[in-house]
């Protein structure tokens, strides 16, 4: 029979996968809760990189901009968190085994955290000719963007944030190249944003000189064109930015997903199948909204890692796990480095007419970018520096009932 969880005499192990946003945030958090109440618990974070990844940038790198790369090991130096290098897979839910590069990690919690990428499958011919912003390619992609002969067409594809960062990035950036910029949206650009919002994005795009073409589905990428309902789209390169999948390894696993591969959770951020597992970051979709929808970003990332942590540090304590609970408070976009839109929400997280333009948005939404850094050097120094608006109201484990369909950011 296992033992309990709580069970004092003996040490745990909480294996945590994945060292992005959600993954760092809860290793530190645990790292020093376990540090300063002397709990008995090793905390081991598997990263495939050994750099803290910055994603909420890669649009910058894309674009040429130089970013600072801080090592995962003096992130994590004297915390107490063992860094193990390399890929998890092949995790094992019955004997709470995970594999990383031959090593057998055994887990009496296991917490993933293991992102998301760009979905290059949904339409056929992306994943041969188009390329998406990831850790992997940033650089390569900024080399080609680079190379670009002048009058070169760049086609972004996807009109949520991540394409409009994006097009008005390289489009700022890359003045000097003079390259023709579209951006292509299948339905309106920005559409879940209030009309203010949306004619600033749309009069900015405008302004760096990118082409905004609406309402033009792709439906197949050829080598170097898009093929949409309407007439053909010529391209010499193209980025792809519409929708996300989460890595395989949960469902490979066994562990109950959506469509887009993130495991489905309960309001404590357990799997709901397997609820030795917890879920943070993009890789979780809860299954009862935690107060409020939950935005997919590192602002949801962030809180969801340290919700897990405190949560795996009532359970070593002999406690329940509690809910989580969010409250949306902004979107921040940035436009170029002179220009940017927050967007704010209600009491309620619906978007309202109230936005910050132009250049002190863009400051607004630097502090932004620089406050998850800050944030998680604080936490190493055990300050619980990650903080989020809650509703005080989040959902109970009695009232699940639905499932959500995955929401990009
Ligand atoms: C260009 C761009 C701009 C964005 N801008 C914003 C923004 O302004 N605001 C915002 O809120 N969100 C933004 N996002 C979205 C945001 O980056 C993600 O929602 C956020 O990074 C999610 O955090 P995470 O910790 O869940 O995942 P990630 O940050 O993706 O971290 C996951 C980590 O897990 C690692 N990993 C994956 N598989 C394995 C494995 N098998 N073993 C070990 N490690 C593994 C990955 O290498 C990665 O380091 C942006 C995204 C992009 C692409």
């Amino acid at each position: 029979m296992q033992k309990p969880f709580n069970c004092e005499d003996t040490m745990k192990d909480i294996v945590i996968i994945g060292g992005g946003y959600a993954g760092l945030s809860c290793a530190l958090r645990l790292g020093a809760r376990v540090r300063k109440q002397g709990l008995a618990a090793r905390v081991h974070l598997v990263s495939a990189r050994p750099v803290v990844v910055e994603r909420i940038r890669l649009h910058q790198r894309v674009a040429g901009q130089a970013m600072r790369e801080r090592a995962l090991d003096t992130l994590l130096a004297g915390t107490g968190v063992r860094l193990v290098r390399g890929a998890a897979e092949d995790i094992d839910v019955q004997a709470h085994t995970v594999r990383v590069d031959g090593e057998v990690l055994n887990w009496d919690r296991l917490v993933l955290a293991a992102g998301s990428r760009t979905d290059l499958q949904a339409v056929p011919g992306a994943a041969a000719h188009a390329v998406s912003i990831e850790p992997d390619t940033a650089v390569a992609l900024m080399q080609r963007v680079a190379a670009l002969p002048p009058g070169s067409r760049v086609a972004i594809v996807g009109g949520g944030l991540t394409g409009i960062e994006t097009a008005s990035e390289i489009a700022e950036s890359c003045r000097g190249l003079q390259l023709d910029v579209r951006l292509v949206a299948g339905q309106r650009l920005a559409a879940d944003f209030p009309p203010p919002a949306r004619a600033h994005l749309r009069h900015t795009l405008e302004r760096l000189g990118v082409q905004v073409i609406e309402g033009q589905r792709v439906v197949e990428v050829a080598a170097d064109h898009l093929c949409t309902h309407a007439a053909p789209l010529p391209f010499d390169l193209c980025i792809w930015t519409a929708g996300f999948a989460a890595p395989p390894l949960a469902r490979h696993a066994g562990l109950s997903c959506n469509a887009a591969g993130q495991v489905l959770v309960d309001p404590m951020l357990r799997a709901l199948s397997h609820p030795a597992v917890y879920v943070a970051g993009d890789m979780g979709a809860p299954v009862q909204p935690p107060g409020q929808p939950l935005p997919q970003g590192c602002k949801s990332a962030m809180p969801m890692g340290v919700h897990v942590a405190e949560n795996i540090v009532r359970e070593l304590r002999g406690a329940a796990p509690d809910p989580f609970d969010f409250a949306l408070m902004f979107y921040c976009v940035s436009l170029g480095r002179r220009d940017g839109l927050i967007q704010w929400a209600d009491a309620a997280g619906a978007l309202t007419g109230r936005t910050l333009t132009g250049r002190r948005a863009a400051w607004f939404k630097e502090f932004i970018c620089k406050s998850t850094i800050w944030a998680l050097q604080l936490e190493r120094r055990g300050l619980p520096a990650v903080v989020w608006k809650r509703t005080g109201q989040p959902a109970l484990p009695s009232q699940m009932h639905k499932e959500l369909e995955p929401t990009e950011r």
